[in-house]
């Protein structure tokens, strides 16, 4: 290490359990972020100036100004531009650290292309902002026995929790109960999260059932709450890319900011499990992603899974959040302009304003939630 790289990473080389040792062993390293909004960002930022040597920041969004209260890495001017996510923070972060490789693919993770986006990656880390890319990364991760972070955040909590294939339990033990794994449906979830957490600081409505659950879009996120669970996801990250087993354990931990209060919960394998017991990735076979197809001339529907959705839950959700929102029992509309949402009781949607895929699944994932 030369007197210059020493002297920039110094303080954390200082740090008894980093060392020299350890800084260049995260200068050989590498991670790939999936999405890049509240938590990808500070997260990215954190890994950056700490040295890792290589950072791959995957994300399907454009930068809008409701980002800028918490995204750590974007500015008015990229608002305005509209640019990609993906884009800014690779530019910013090489800014910060030129030492790093960082490389931002826009892009909307699939089954499809999950192979080639996170493929060589020796840790992927959760910046997502929907369950079904979430539980695409933990099947990815638990087939190919490659360690992951899960980390979410909403309103003023968040929660987060270093997954080893084999060894902990992975997100489908934590958030898919047996009937919501057979129907396919992530989002039934919590059930089995809130019977062992107790629901204490609310963290279990992260993993709600489909249309009741509290989403950034409808409850809102405070940066401080993000920039919390980033900084616990980070520190994870750093453990687990050094090899520190004994610094890392089988906890789920969740911080709420408002209150103040902390869990750190051990969460057991469940030797049923759909992904690490019985090894049915479908999540990454595809079946279980929603189909969407063209639906007249700028429009894109939405299949939805077998999914009941509470219509009113979700009016009541929207309309908090201050939208426009009509519904009767059979749909539900509201305008995010310059598009037009309509919803469906069985979960399908229409999204009318563009012809794009990505951003209907985007708009469903933030509004409807996924
Ligand atoms: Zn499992």
């Amino acid at each position: 290490m030369d007197a210059k790289t020493r002297e920039r990473y110094s303080r954390q080389i200082l740090f008894a359990d980093i060392g020299e040792a350890g800084q260049e062993r995260l200068r050989e390293s590498s991670a790939a972020v999936v999405g890049c909004g509240a938590l990808g960002t500070a997260l990215a930022n954190l890994l950056v100036r700490a040295g890792v040597g290589r950072l791959r920041i995957i994300d399907r969004d454009f930068v809008e100004e409701s980002n800028l209260q918490r995204q750590t890495l974007f500015e008015e001017s990229d608002a305005r531009d509209a640019l990609p996510k993906a884009v800014v923070a690779e530019r910013r972060l090489a800014a910060i650290n030129s030492d790093v490789k960082v490389e931002g693919v826009v892009a909307d993770l699939t089954a499809k292309n999950a192979g080639d986006l996170l493929g060589g990656f020796p840790l992927l880390l959760d910046g997502a902002d929907n369950f079904e890319t979430r539980l695409l990364v933990n099947d990815y991760a638990v087939k190919g026995g490659v360690p992951w972070v899960y980390a979410a955040v909403v309103a003023s909590y968040g929660v987060a929790m270093a997954i080893r294939p084999g060894e902990t339990a992975c997100l489908a033990c934590l958030t898919e109960t047996d009937e919501a794994a057979e129907a396919g449906e992530a989002g039934e979830a919590g059930a089995r999260h809130s019977a062992t957490t107790g629901d204490e600081n609310g963290s279990s409505r992260l993993v709600a059932a489909p249309g009741t659950q509290a989403t950034c879009d409808t409850v809102g996120v405070l940066g401080a709450a993000a920039g919390v669970i980033a900084s616990i996801e980070a520190a994870l990250a750093i453990k687990l890319l050094l090899g520190k087993r004994q610094a890392l354990d089988d906890r789920l931990v969740s911080f709420d900011v408002w209150t103040g209060r902390s869990q750190a919960i051990r969460v057991g394998r469940r030797p049923d499990c759909r992904a690490c017991g019985r090894r049915d990735f479908r999540y990454l076979a595809g079946e279980a992603q929603p189909h969407v197809t063209m639906c007249g001339r700028d429009s894109v529907q939405i299949h939805e899974r077998r999914r009941r959705l509470d219509l009113a839950e979700l009016g009541r959700n929207l309309a908090a959040g201050g939208g426009e929102v009509r519904h009767n029992e059979f749909l539900l509309r509201f305008r995010v302009p310059p598009y037009e949402v309509t919803v469906f009781a069985d979960g399908r949607a229409i999204i009318k304003g563009t012809r794009d895929p990505a951003v209907a699944r985007s708009l469903y994932a933030r509004y409807v939630g996924a």
